[in-house]
């Protein structure tokens, strides 16, 4: 498999630390807010990732934190009047729920900073043990920069260039303008934890170097996020890890484009954004899933009722082949294929292979999923045949949930079990129709969609029912 990695600004190709696993960790969310859809494209990216991996029979161990503690947190917190795990907690719950619509599995652990104080202060004794970094008078804690010959690596960004740019704000101790905060002295008022230094708490960027080393080690395979966290969180992250351990930090860089709205970077502070729970009311979770698939991660995706309204007729799309299939399982019959169904069913292979060349591509989603489309359209005409067997369309089923379920698509079928009530209004409806008592017909119709959110639809198969979208 080929990966951009950021690092070297080339796809290369994955080489894992230990053969048959992968070590990796993504940049989660500061919880102080529900997420927004840009948010959700990293999340929903790397989870498609991991899934490809597990897919190819890798072992993944995935990381992914909370940022629970920072000036957000507690800014929400005073507004509110209560203390900032109340909101951390809230939104920590928020998360697991957008996500689960979103089909993004839960990582291997979510780690949160504030349960990672020792694993924090650890590495900061170390930085500063060794001389990389040094303690203020009054308790901050900063990252000697110019300490680190390699900082500005992954940036591209020369030390100079950076300098330019570097400012003391007030209230800052630093020895000099490019240095960091990795930990700050307690605010009258604010949550703060026991330190060698003082009361106090973590900067930004050090949670995540010390969940590293906590939970995958001192190097990892791949450390993802999106784009604007190249600079400056990332190329921190690294300088702090590196200095530490004194080995690479992550082997592939991966970031993810932006999601923009009126081409623009959706963001909370330019209040440009949707929330993803805003989003999903109207269009459904699984539509937002399959509108950040439709391109590849590291171009830029707008978002538009457009886009949408599109992600949404491509996944009904799947969802009809699909519920036909299993509609043709409850009622074709037959163990075996025949040898043009077998001779068929070999001829899927080509479209599991572009799928695989696609996602082995640097994560193409946009290429694979135009492989399980065209997977789609030549199953839908295969089961046209009215003789086809049970064992062909079990086939056919198979095939095209396993590429679905790589993606995280197709995710609800299992809503639509047989129940017997609807079967029997369902023949009831077949019969008065046959007796042309179309008055009852429709009856029976307008109350499976009203009272039971089911629709009916007939077709060459017989009836069909599925669930009305929410
Ligand atoms: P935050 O909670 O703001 O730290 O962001 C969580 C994740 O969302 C990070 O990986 C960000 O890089 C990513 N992110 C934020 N805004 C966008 C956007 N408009 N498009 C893509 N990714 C974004
Ligand atoms: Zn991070």
């Amino acid at each position: 498999m080929k990966l951009y990695n950021s690092m070297t600004r080339k796809k290369e190709e994955f080489v894992p630390i230990e053969p048959g696993k992968v070590k990796m960790y993504s940049c989660g969310p500061t919880v102080y807010n529900f997420f927004h859809i840009g948010n959700a494209r990293p999340f929903i990216i790397f989870d498609t990732l991991r899934r490809y991996f597990e897919y190819r029979g890798y072992d993944v161990q995935f990381v992914q934190n909370f940022t629970d503690i920072d000036d957000k947190v507690i800014n929400k917190a005073n507004a509110e009047g209560v203390t900032y795990d109340v909101i951390a907690d809230r939104y920590i719950k928020e998360y697991f729920t957008d996500a689960k619509g979103l089909g993004i599995r839960p990582a291997t652990v979510h780690p949160r900073a504030t349960e990672t104080m020792d694993a924090i202060i650890d590495i900061v004794k170390k930085l500063v043990d060794n001389g990389h970094a040094y303690a203020a008078p009054n308790g901050d804690v900063y990252f000697r920069t110019k300490s680190f010959a390699e900082y500005g690596k992954l940036s591209h960004q020369p030390l100079d260039e950076l300098q330019a740019g570097a400012r003391i704000s007030v209230g800052e101790l630093k020895e000099d303008p490019m240095d960091f905060a990795v930990w700050k002295a307690a605010k009258p008022g604010e949550p703060s934890w026991e330190s060698p230094w003082g009361q106090g708490r973590p900067g930004w960027h050090i949670e995540c170097s010390a969940m590293v080393n906590k939970y995958l080690g001192k190097t990892i395979d791949i450390h993802s996020g999106g784009k604007d966290l190249i600079f400056p969180h990332h190329e921190n992250e690294i300088a702090q890890s590196e200095c530490a351990n004194g080995c690479t930090f992550a082997n592939y860089w991966l970031h993810n484009g932006f999601l923009t709205i009126d081409n623009e970077k959706m963001s909370k502070s330019k209040g440009n954004f949707f929330m993803v729970r805003e989003a999903a009311e109207v269009y459904g979770y699984e539509t937002i899933r399959m509108f950040m698939l439709s391109a590849q991660y590291r171009s830029p995706l707008n978002y538009s009722e457009e886009s949408l309204m599109m992600a949404k007729q491509s996944l009904a799309r799947l969802y009809t082949a699909a519920e036909n299939l299993q509609f043709l399982l409850d009622h074709q019959t037959g163990d075996v294929m025949t040898e043009t169904e077998q001779a068929k069913a070999a001829s899927f292979d080509q479209y599991r292979q572009k799928f695989i060349d696609a996602m082995d591509d640097d994560l193409n989603t946009a290429d694979a999923l135009a492989a399980v489309f065209e997977l789609v359209r030549e199953i839908n005409t295969a089961v046209k045949d009215p003789n086809c067997t049970h064992a062909f369309v079990q086939t056919c089923f198979d095939r095209m949930m396993e590429l679905c379920g790589v993606l995280g698509l197709v995710d609800h079928l299992e809503k639509k079990t047989i129940d017997s009530e609807i079967e029997d209004l369902i023949a009831q409806r077949t019969a008065a129709k046959k007796a042309k008592n179309f008055a009852e017909a429709d009856r029976i119709r307008d109350y499976l969609l009203n009272e039971k959110g089911i629709i009916i639809k007939d077709t060459r198969q017989g009836t069909q029912w599925s669930y009305k979208e929410s």
